[in-house]
């Protein structure tokens, strides 16, 4: 991997050669890659994975299939760390030996602790500067974003790659309701940045605040790029709407924190997010088997990587994902996913599951209501139940979903704004 990029502001990629590097030459680096993983697995030992691979049949003379590696989930590395306190036994970078520690936001429970070495620091820097670069910004430039400080992992990180670019970066944290969000948006009004990273309950948040100041959003935004997390906008309709209402170019952002700067976005042809694939190994498998799944069909996305000091090997993060290999018209080689949510999120009823997002979907063309799936406990198996914030659409948005998804449905509706509204990641799924 090189660091020392031509001074070119035109090149089409951060690093040209490794963006381009045709798929075969990936996936013939992703097999000697995986050898290298497999061997630190015996060599150093890697406790938790080695009894894994064990108990599983597989040994340290015969490098298997990724597909007949069985999968690891954030619960066993829970489970390891609570059984092996503190850190567990499948990390290979001790607090001695990281240079970077921070912590997962928590949303699905107790906050993951990662501590990343030397290798991780630099290949999360040389991974954020691709995704920069392909936001469109350039040296000079400057960019705003709204992810939480502290020890939450990407903020302890921020600084490096905008400093590699080298942007100039605008950190103001999340707005913790519409007072703060005034400050946000005065704050940008001032210095006008040349992109905005955020997520799409944070937009709303910003909504409401210029709604209530009479800011113009639109005079902001337009013409900029906008990192916006919500996988709604990876869809043609809902992404065209929000672009012509704000002037914005909108990228689709992925991510997995136990994965050193791999927050990998969509190119302007929205074709899914680009993984770098000489870093990253993705795949999308059979929940029940753990077996790859031909491109485009939904399953869960499991990722190995390689080159890094962390051990990462099939790893299922539980998001529900499609995946392709097909070219980009942008150029960029290697895989690309389309992120679908949670799998914990899917109700199945008469054996059709639904996800947040096909709901959200239908919604997006019937008006586009803030709404959540009901606690999975409220859930019986017999009809999808929803809460949609109106006033007097129950009944239509109740049709017009049925229809739609082809499952019972049932709607509660509730008052406008009465949603719970994420300060972060936005949430499908009452709790
Ligand atoms: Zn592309």
């Amino acid at each position: 991997m090189s660091t020392g990029h031509a001074d070119d502001l035109d090149r089409p990629f951060w690093d040209v050669a490794a963006q381009t590097r045709p798929n075969d030459q990936l996936q013939a680096d992703a097999r000697a890659g995986l050898e290298r993983e497999w061997a630190r697995v015996w060599d150093l030992p890697v406790d938790f994975y080695r009894r894994k691979f064990e108990a599983a049949g597989l040994g340290p003379d015969s490098v298997p299939e990724l597909d007949d590696i069985p999968r690891t989930t954030k619960d066993d590395l829970r489970a390891d760390e609570a059984a092996n306190p503190p850190l567990g036994t499948f990390r290979t970078v001790g607090l001695r030996e990281a240079r970077k520690i921070g912590g997962s936001t928590g949303t699905t429970g107790t906050p993951t602790i990662m501590a990343f070495g030397p290798t991780d620091k630099e290949l999360a820097v040389e991974h954020m500067c691709r995704v920069m670069w392909r936001y469109g910004v350039r040296p000079g430039d400057s960019f705003t974003h709204s992810w939480p400080q502290g020890f939450y992992m990407s903020s302890t990180f921020t600084a490096l790659w905008f400093d590699r670019v080298p942007l100039l970066e605008i950190p103001v944290g999340p707005p913790m309701g519409t007072d703060q969000a005034k400050e946000h948006l005065r704050l940008w009004q001032r210095l006008r940045p040349d992109g905005f990273m955020m997520t799409s309950s944070q937009l709303q948040t910003y909504e409401d605040a210029a709604e209530e100041e009479r800011i113009d959003l639109a005079d902001l935004f337009h013409d900029r790029p906008i990192g916006l997390l919500d996988a709604i906008f990876q869809f043609e309709g809902p992404r065209r709407r929000l672009e012509a209402k704000y002037g914005f170019r909108i990228h689709n952002m992925g991510g997995v924190g136990e994965i050193p700067g791999y927050g990998p976005t969509d190119c302007r042809h929205h074709t899914g997010v680009h993984v770098p694939g000489d870093m990253v190994v993705p795949q999308v498998v059979d929940p029940a088997t753990g077996k790859s799944l031909p491109d485009g069909e939904r399953g869960h996305m499991v990722v190995t990587i390689h080159g890094y000091d962390q051990l990462i090997l099939r790893y299922d993060i539980e998001d529900i994902c499609t995946m392709t290999w097909e070219p980009c018209p942008c150029g960029e080689t290697g895989p690309r996913f389309t992120l679908l949510g949670r799998a914990a999120d899917a109700v199945t009823i008469d054996g059709l599951t639904t996800l947040p997002i096909d709901a959200q979907l239908v919604l997006h063309d019937d008006g586009a209501p803030d709404f959540q799936f009901a606690a999975p406990a409220e859930q019986d198996g017999r009809a999808l139940r929803l809460k949609i914030e109106g006033e007097g659409d129950a009944a239509r948005h109740q049709a017009t979903l049925q229809e739609a998804l082809g499952v019972p449905v049932e709607v509660e509706e509730v008052p406008l704004r009465s949603l719970p509204r994420s300060t972060f990641k936005p949430r499908r799924v009452s709790s």
